[in-house]
């Protein structure tokens, strides 16, 4: 039996996470954390506390009351956010790490935080990205992730936490907004396709991205929590993904729904140099042959949820 505490717990995986992982461990087991308070949802009215993750002795303190002997920590600010503000970027995304990995060793609780593509840069390989390769990238949110790459690395070195880590894609799901990535034009494009039946792309034509359908990347970190920590040799993060996709690959699996579907561009230039600077396609061999990971979802098969999801929705 786990027992679990999250941060960041109100974001586009911890919506979904929290509820998996409740069913899975108990209620009472798993404690999701963030600056509000739940108001409508799967966790509202159930056990919630409010904690900000840049604060130090905060974090400290709920760890050593709750007692978790595992700290999912998903708070941070996504690519797109952290360009507008790179120092608030800087302070909440490593400050947060930090104080979450110090919390995890003060009480041996096993370490989990998602990395991502976007910790690869302009010099990396781009088709079929290795797992060791040159990680040089050009946006604060790519030096945090790295930065924080490393530091998992040295807790686990150097004071035997168990850490671990995947280089998440864009992540695809309808129940959670998505908290401003650059891959969020493959998420609103199915909203889009429902309530107008057109959508222009801020992502240029021909752009490719790995992604992932949430279903898949919830099961992913649960796979990767129970896999047995002997056999992982990888402590940084592990390449993952689903797919590797451009806006008119998406718009054409849209059509086989919607045929009347009409895609435009208004390129936003910011959020294209981030998207170039990543890669278009991740090996994951390593997370396939060390915890077997695997997804149930390719593009149509995502569509057909996305569309199905958010038409119940709107009803
Ligand atoms: P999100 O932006 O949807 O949610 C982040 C949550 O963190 C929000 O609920 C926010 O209120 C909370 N938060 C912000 N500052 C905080 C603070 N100081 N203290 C406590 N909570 C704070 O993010 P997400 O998409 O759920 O991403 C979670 C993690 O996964 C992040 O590390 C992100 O970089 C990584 N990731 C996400 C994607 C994706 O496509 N969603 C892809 C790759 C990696």
């Amino acid at each position: 039996m786990k027992r679990i505490l999250i941060t960041g717990a109100l974001g586009q995986i911890g919506t979904e996470l929290t509820v998996k992982l409740r069913e899975l461990y108990g209620e009472e087991n798993v404690l999701p954390t963030d600056l509000r308070i739940p108001e409508r949802g799967k966790m509202k009215d159930t056990p919630f506390e409010i904690l900000d993750v840049t604060d130090s002795d905060a974090v400290m303190e709920m760890t050593k009351k709750f007692k978790p002997d595992t700290i999912i920590h998903l708070a941070a600010l996504l690519s797109a956010v952290a360009e507008r503000e790179p120092k608030r970027a800087w302070e909440i995304n490593m400050g947060g790490l930090m104080n979450t990995l110090e919390a995890a060793r003060e009480v041996g609780a096993l370490y989990f935080t998602p990395s991502s593509i976007g910790s690869f840069g302009p010099s990396t390989p781009k088709d079929n990205t290795p797992q060791e390769t040159v990680q040089r990238p050009s946006t604060m949110y790519g030096v945090n992730k790295v930065a924080g790459e490393l530091l998992l690395d040295y807790y686990h070195e150097r004071f035997g936490v168990d850490t671990r880590s995947v280089r998440f894609p864009g992540l695809i799901s309808y129940e959670q907004e998505p908290g401003g990535g650059t891959t969020d034009y493959a998420c609103e494009i199915y909203f889009e396709a429902l309530k107008n039946g057109s959508y222009k792309s801020f992502i240029d034509k021909g752009t490719f991205m790995d992604m992932m359908y949430i279903d898949d990347a919830i099961n992913c970190i649960i796979d990767l929590l129970e896999a047995d920590p002997e056999k992982l040799t990888v402590r940084n993060a592990f390449n993952v993904s689903a797919m590797s996709v451009d806006p008119e690959m998406v718009a054409a699996s849209i059509r086989k729904h919607i045929p009347e579907f009409e895609l435009g561009y208004d390129v936003d230039p910011m959020r294209q140099a981030i998207a170039e600077s990543w890669p278009n396609s991740l090996n994951c061999d390593e997370a396939k042959k060390q915890w077997n990971f695997k997804c149930a979802y390719d593009l149509d098969k995502m569509t057909e949820k996305m569309l199905s999801g958010i038409r119940e929705q709107m009803n």
